[in-house]
């Protein structure tokens, strides 16, 4: 069944490693993080490791 296993991978994946920074100074932020604490950017890069 291939979309059981399609949604199983996705729930694992939720809690799989992602690093989120700043797009504008590298800060790393959390998945919580709208927006950079040290430049204000909300722009947020998500990066799967
Ligand atoms: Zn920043």
């Amino acid at each position: 069944m291939i979309i059981d296993w399609i949604k199983q991978y996705t729930d694992a994946d939720r809690h799989a490693l992602v690093h989120y920074e700043c797009r504008r100074c590298g800060t790393t932020l959390t998945a919580d993080d709208t927006t950079c604490p040290v430049c204000g950017s909300d722009e947020v890069a998500t990066i799967p490791l």
